[in-house]
């Protein structure tokens, strides 16, 4: 069989798992170049990322993975129709290669500074300990949902076949090649969050020093995070501007390009449409998948309404302790039923082209408008509404539009004592009307609760109110 029928003929694999490393695939052996073998296999394309996360993981000898070379092809270019053409090629390398900055090692003189050409080098070079262990991956343009693998060196050794860096290599023992460069995601975002919100560099350090002195010395790689590296952070946190040119159009443009990664939907300003933003981090993805799956996802549309000129929708999970954690946030100038179905569907692809089994328990909605059919479309789930919100909109409406003070309470603990009601199956709908009877006198409040809740409420019974959200 030829080499190109072979390979497209090939399953691709998508193992269920959030990341997954080369351990978790079965391997093919396709003739490669002059002779060789290579080890290869398709999965899909959305899952690289899970897949250089899983190889960077791996538990003998921990490491993360670098693009060292990457070619797109350019949109516009007109390709000849063949069945090798490639749509991107992406080349992964270990960390600590290829070049060797140990005693004795070769560098590619293109990467030789030594001349101080140039006063800082690249990268990292004294991290370099001359690993090959590295793969390709290829986007085909005949199938670009999916990611070709090329796996050909898949063990961290140097060019003498020796380990290079981790446990198995004596002479990291001791030093930071015993682990992984860089500091885990977690610890970077947890550092990130607390520059946030205004904790001094100093006292970050001060607070990790007393910790790892405690526990009797550096154990893992966040173990070894330095002042350099958090004040960095600090300095890219402060030097970042989100207002990146005057014309909000054109300043989305470039932010969007700069965080290709996080955007699960973008449309741009049309003749008939406004811009939709939906933007999730890999980090947040894997959240909505482990958290949400069977379980809830809360909207809360109200983030910034009054004070953003563009109001943030947000979607939140919630772990084992109840936490709430924001999986995606939505910006659009206004949520019209349009805008609501184009995220949507984009983000509910997004979750299952990772997770085919993923299913949602059911659907929080915290506005009466909100489209409730097309979230039934969409996630084949039950929506609730949250209670806490329903009374909290009527009674800031009934603040607003009932003038007669006295009123105002009997009123709110009248439609508190409905909804126990209806809650626990003590009556329907015949309550909101005797409601409406009784507070006849009322017309600015009952006009608005009339409009707003009275067509919606009979849903809102049928799938049930939910508290304390
Ligand atoms: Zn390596």
């Amino acid at each position: 069989m030829a080499r190109w029928d072979e390979i497209l003929t090939l399953p691709v694999q998508n193992p269920p798992t959030l990341e997954f490393s080369a351990a978790d695939i079965m391997w093919s052996r396709v003739e490669g170049w002059r002779d060789s073998m290579d080890r290869l296999a398709l999965i899909p394309f959305s899952r690289v990322n899970d897949f250089v996360r899983g190889e960077s993981n791996n538990k003998e000898c921990p490491t993360r993975f670098h693009v060292e070379a990457r070619r797109r092809r350019p949109p516009t270019m007109s390709c000849k129709p063949k069945v090798d053409g490639i749509l991107e090629y992406i080349l992964y390398w270990c960390s600590f290669g290829p070049d060797d900055y140990r005693k004795g090692g070769s560098v590619r003189p293109s990467r030789n500074y030594s001349d101080k050409r140039r006063k800082t080098p690249a990268g990292r070079p004294q991290t370099k300990r001359g690993c090959i262990c590295h793969f390709i991956v290829k986007r085909l343009i005949a199938e670009p949902s999916v990611a070709l693998v090329i796996y050909n060196h898949n063990k961290h050794v140097d060019k003498k076949g020796k380990p290079c860096h981790g446990p198995m290599d004596k002479m990291a023992i001791g030093t930071k090649a015993m682990f992984a460069p860089y500091i885990s995601d977690e610890l970077r975002l947890q550092v990130m969050s607390l520059l946030c919100v205004g904790i001094p560099v100093e006292t970050i350090m001060q607070r990790h020093t007393e910790m790892v002195e405690k526990q009797g010395g550096p154990s893992n790689r966040d173990d070894l995070l330095t002042h350099r590296y958090v004040r960095r952070l600090e300095r890219k946190i402060r030097r970042s501007v989100y207002e990146l040119h005057d014309d909000d159009d054109v300043s989305i443009n470039i932010w969007v390009e700069n965080h290709q990664d996080y955007i699960f939907l973008y449309e741009d300003f049309s003749d008939t449409d406004t811009f939709v933003v939906g933007i999730q981090t890999d980090w947040q993805l894997q959240q909505m998948i482990q958290y949400g799956n069977r379980s809830l996802l809360a909207s809360d549309s109200k983030f910034g309404t009054n004070k953003l000129k563009y109001p943030v929708h947000s979607l939140l999970v919630f772990d084992k302790q109840k936490n709430a954690i924001p999986v995606a946030w939505i910006v659009t100038p206004n949520f019209a039923h349009g805008e609501t179905y184009r995220w949507m569907g984009a983000l509910y692809d997004r979750v299952r082209a990772k997770d085919p089994t993923w299913q949602l328990g059911g659907f929080i909605i915290d506005d009466p408008l909100t489209d409730v059919r097309t979230i039934r479309e969409v996630f084949q789930c039950p929506v609730l509404i949250s209670l806490w919100r329903i009374r909290h909109a009527w009674h800031k409406n009934l603040m607003n539009k009932c003038p007669d003070i006295e009123k105002r309470p009997v009123m709110a603990k009248r439609l508190g004592e409905v909804i126990c009601n209806i809650c626990r199956g003590n009556g329907g709908m015949e309550l909101f009307v005797a409601f409406l009877e009784d507070f006849i006198g009322c017309a600015g409040f009952l006009d608005y609760f009339r409009a707003l809740w009275f067509p919606r409420l009979g849903w809102s019974m049928s799938f049930s109110f939910i508290t304390h959200i």
